[in-house]
């Protein structure tokens, strides 16, 4: 057994950290307030092989483990988890397309994903099923040309921004089986999206619902089988949950260390905060807690990659450990700035509002109880 990181993972830590804080820290804010990110960071993101993580090199990926992976999303999150967290949802699309398209739907999509030329989305939320995603409604009929959309989904992160929308739609019954995975590409007619969002955190994305009215879309925008959008979709979600997880680490880890620096200048009460038993054993909690999340989540990371039977459960783990981990620290965090923390310019705020969002998409941390404990009680 063997915890260190390879050379080459140092080095994939390294560069997306500097790239991190000399591309996107010094522009969060103002993105923030635009609510987008620009589009010409992606192709420079796409550059460092950051665009298709791990589709296979000959579609113009990086071929990296999800171990890798959450290196990256760490990393980058420390600059902002918003930025991070909308190029994982791009990633979670590429892998997809990688791991289940066919031959040709490969070679249509991939290469764009790669290099970012195209951004992309994941659609499966619907405004009246989130948790329960198996009961989405929108409908795709099939035609002599391909398929026609009718629905709306929710929450899209990218929403009217992205290029192209990977979206489960049922194609057949009720319930998981009915469920195909097909891309939509911005333009698409009948393709139409809903205002934008006013969110808490996240805010540099724009998010909103996208709708389909009679949109045509063509027969080979089908990723892999008619039926099998459902297990797709999970699929996705294991290495999205890993990635979520990652940025979440990334913030918290970024907070904790502003934090000790800050409390190494501030003095109350004749002396250095720092100075104050109390508040040290708060940052040995926090750093024991990072660390904790930052084993456990590369265990599960680890675990996916060699395919393990328990990986569901194991990256269902680490999301709900190690976002809820890393929340509670960088909300300690802005509590130990006082009321600086609650300022915008010491940077604390911003991370505390991003981080609330990963115990809650790409699944629920109740719902990754759920998969948890359905997986003890099954065997
Ligand atoms: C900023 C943001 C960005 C997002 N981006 C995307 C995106 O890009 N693509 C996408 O598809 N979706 C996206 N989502 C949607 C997100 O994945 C859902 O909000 C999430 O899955 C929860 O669904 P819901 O909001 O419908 O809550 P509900 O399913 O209505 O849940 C409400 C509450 O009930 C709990 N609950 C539900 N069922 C159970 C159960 N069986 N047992 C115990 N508790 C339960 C939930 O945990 C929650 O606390 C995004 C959401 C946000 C906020």
């Amino acid at each position: 057994m063997d915890f260190a990181l390879s050379e080459e993972q140092t080095l994939i830590f390294d560069m997306a950290k500097g790239f991190g804080e000399e591309n996107i820290a010094p522009h969060a804010q103002k993105w923030e307030s635009e609510g987008s990110i620009p589009k010409e960071l992606w192709p420079q993101l796409a550059e460092l092989g950051l665009g298709g993580i791990y589709v296979s090199e000959e579609y113009g990926g990086s071929g990296l483990s999800r171990l890798d992976a959450t290196l990256v999303f760490e990393a980058l999150a420390m600059a902002c988890p918003s930025v991070g967290s909308f190029l994982s949802i791009h990633n979670m699309c590429g892998g997809m397309i990688d791991k289940f398209g066919s031959e040709e739907t490969k070679q249509k999509w991939l290469p764009e994903l790669c290099s970012m030329n195209k951004v992309f989305s994941y659609c499966l939320t619907e405004p009246g099923s989130g948790s329960d995603a198996a009961a989405l409604k929108t409908r795709a009929e099939r035609t002599n040309d391909g398929y026609v959309l009718n629905g709306t989904k929710a929450f899209i992160s990218g929403g009217s921004y992205s290029d192209a929308y990977v979206c489960m739609v049922r194609t057949g019954e009720d319930g998981p089986k009915g469920i195909s995975t097909v891309v939509v590409e911005d333009g698409a007619d009948g393709l139409s999206f809903g205002a934008l969002e006013k969110k808490m955190g996240w805010l540099s994305q724009p998010t909103s619902q996208v709708q389909f009215d009679d949109c045509k879309v063509p027969a080979d925008n089908l990723i892999g089988e008619e039926g099998k959008g459902f297990s797709y979709a999970m699929a996705g979600l294991d290495g999205g949950r890993l990635n979520i997880s990652a940025g979440a680490l990334g913030g918290a880890q970024k907070a904790l260390d502003l934090t000790v620096q800050y409390m190494s200048e501030r003095k109350a009460f004749g002396k250095s905060i720092n100075q104050f038993q109390a508040l040290q054993f708060r940052l040995a909690e926090y750093e024991t807690k990072l660390q904790a999340a930052r084993t456990f989540l590369r265990q599960a990371a680890w675990k996916l990659d060699n395919g393990d039977h328990d990986a569901t459960k194991f990256c269902a783990m680490a999301k709900l450990m190690v976002t809820d981990a890393a929340f509670d620290v960088a909300n300690g965090c802005l509590q130990l700035h006082g009321g600086y923390g609650y300022l915008a310019d010491y940077g604390i705020e911003k991370i505390v509002r991003d981080l609330r969002v990963h115990q809650i998409l790409e699944g629920t941390n109740e719902i990754m109880r759920l998969i948890i404990s359905r997986q003890m009680i099954s065997t």
